[in-house]
């Protein structure tokens, strides 16, 4: 994997989400006046609710919205695609409510938008078929679209921009994995674990559940495979610290199916 060029997005610092904790948050009331819910806030509720274990929602958050839960969270409106609120007892260290929605940032929604509702999914290329010895001579034939990037390998050689935009599909369908994992993890009066277990569990756990994700967006568990893999091999490394305390490797703790011998 030496080809592709490190695309503009900072590979370096990009928390892919931030959980909260310390404050005692009041769940969230839905107000009458309340705008409905958009489309893709709908399918990612569904998609994070199925990895969580219980009914969720996902809030895509536009421009002012997110520069304000940024200022008053005190996180980089930048660099943070998605959050989850956790309500902690700060003294007692436990969950005090199961947090009931997760927050995603406008680009992540821009990005999971554009996926869902693509009917020729960005992660994938027309990969032209190698033509068998015997056969030599003919035109290789183009198969219609399959996954660009497999086994930790491009399949195709695409444009620069290609793989920056490559890059922010992975980044956006990881970070509702990784939210929806946050979400599962808080249970009401159970300990809340270190913020470098839950971040490394809700990452690598979520690399993990990437194929359901593309899934449920309308692509093919094969395309969300390499997808998952792009994200192991190319975001995870440059992730901060904290998200990969606890290493996610083929067989580790946080491997969620340790002898099927499928990874990630
Ligand atoms: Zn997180």
């Amino acid at each position: 994997m030496r080809w592709i060029r490190p695309p503009r997005a900072r590979l370096g610092a990009i928390p892919v989400a931030l959980a909260l904790a310390g404050a005692a948050l009041a769940p969230g009331t839905a107000r009458a006046d309340e705008p409905r819910a958009a489309p893709i806030e709908l399918l990612a509720g569904e998609i994070a609710s199925a990895i969580a274990g219980r009914p969720v929602a996902v809030r895509c958050e536009d421009d002012a919205g997110w520069q304000a839960d940024a200022v008053a969270r005190g996180f980089d409106g930048a660099e943070v695609w998605g959050y989850v609120a956790l309500a902690v007892d700060p003294d007692a260290r436990v969950f005090l409510v199961e947090p009931d929605a997760a927050a995603l940032s406008p680009r992540a929604c821009r990005y999971l938008q554009a996926y869902a509702g693509a009917t020729l999914k960005p992660t994938t290329c027309a990969v032209p078929v190698r033509a068998p010895a015997a056969r030599r001579g003919r035109r290789a034939k183009a198969i219609p679209r399959s996954p660009c990037f497999v086994d930790g390998w491009p399949t195709a050689r695409m444009p620069d921009g290609y793989w920056a935009d490559y890059h922010r599909y992975a980044i956006a369908i990881g970070t509702l994995a990784h939210e929806a994992v946050h979400l599962g993890q808080a249970r009401a009066g159970l300990p809340m674990p270190s913020e470098a277990e839950l971040e490394s569990e809700a990452t690598c756990h979520g690399i993990q559940l990437m194929p359901q994700v593309v899934a449920g967006l309308g692509g093919t568990v094969d395309d969300g495979r390499g997808v998952a893999r792009y994200f192991l091999d190319l975001v995870y490394p440059g992730m901060p610290p904290e998200y990969r305390a606890v290493p996610c490797v083929r067989g580790g703790s946080l491997d969620l199916t340790p002898d099927d011998g499928v990874w990630p």
